[in-house]
């Protein structure tokens, strides 16, 4: 079975996107640095088109953020994939993703084999993204809150998502981690923001700059003020 029939099961007659195009997306994520073979499948085996807004399908795979209302947007899928990786979570992990959106990021780390918990604080947007995810079959539950400080009750995480940028890392997100765990977060820096991860063993939080990026802002108790 060549690699376009493997796709064409997942994209459906009709749809007017090409087989090739979820392949172009791995070979740009390859050629991107994307190097976790787990984390190419699970992007491989998510249909990028059903969480993009209507219309907006034929964009799907295209190496861009989209909007999906509200102010938001879709992450650009090279931004999942590095993130993932550096999250590396692994079977039966327990993974907290904060910033719902759509429930692309959510559903990639699903597909890693990980039971996520996500958390968005616009009820719009949890509801479609709870709504789509569960018709998709992702291990993935939609809470609607405020996660900039996570969701203690729920933790502690082997891995915590962040997909909207702080002012800085919150040490409430990294008291959440289990021993051996990590952190993701983007934080807003002078020109852009920087990709930051956070690795707790025992006592120690180690942390690496992971490069440039950019995201929407991280809002509320432990990221930006919300307008009044
Ligand atoms: N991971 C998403 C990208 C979403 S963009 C995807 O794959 O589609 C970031 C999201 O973070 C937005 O939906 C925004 O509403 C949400 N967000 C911002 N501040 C938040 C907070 N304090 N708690 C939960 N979600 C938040």
């Amino acid at each position: 079975m060549g690699a376009g029939d493997r796709f064409r099961h997942w994209l459906g007659p009709g749809r007017g996107l090409e087989d090739s195009t979820r392949e172009d997306m791995l070979e740009r994520l390859r050629s991107g640095g994307v190097r976790d073979e787990r984390v190419l499948e699970a992007m491989a085996r998510v249909p990028r088109e059903e969480f993009v807004t209507e219309g907006s399908e034929t964009e799907a795979y295209a190496d861009r953020a989209l909007a999906i209302g509200y102010g938001q947007t879709i992450s650009q899928p090279l931004m999942v994939a590095v993130l993932v990786q550096a999250l590396a979570p692994t079977a039966g992990e327990r993974v907290l993703d904060i910033g719902t959106g759509s429930g692309y990021q959510a559903a990639v780390i699903a597909a890693c084999g990980a039971h996520v918990i996500s958390v968005e604080r616009l009820e719009r947007l949890a509801v479609s993204a709870r709504r789509r995810l569960e018709r998709l079959g992702f291990d993935v539950e939609v809470v609607e809150a405020d996660g900039s400080l996570g969701l203690p009750e729920q933790g502690p995480y082997d891995a915590i998502a962040v997909a909207a940028s702080a002012p800085r890392v919150p040490e409430q997100l990294v008291a959440q981690l289990a021993e051996g765990g990590r952190l993701c977060i983007p934080v807003a820096a002078a020109d852009c923001d920087r990709l930051i991860r956070v690795r707790r063993y025992g006592d120690q939080a180690m942390r690496d700059d992971l490069g440039p990026c950019r995201f929407v802002p991280l809002l509320g108790a432990g990221g930006f003020p919300e307008a009044s």
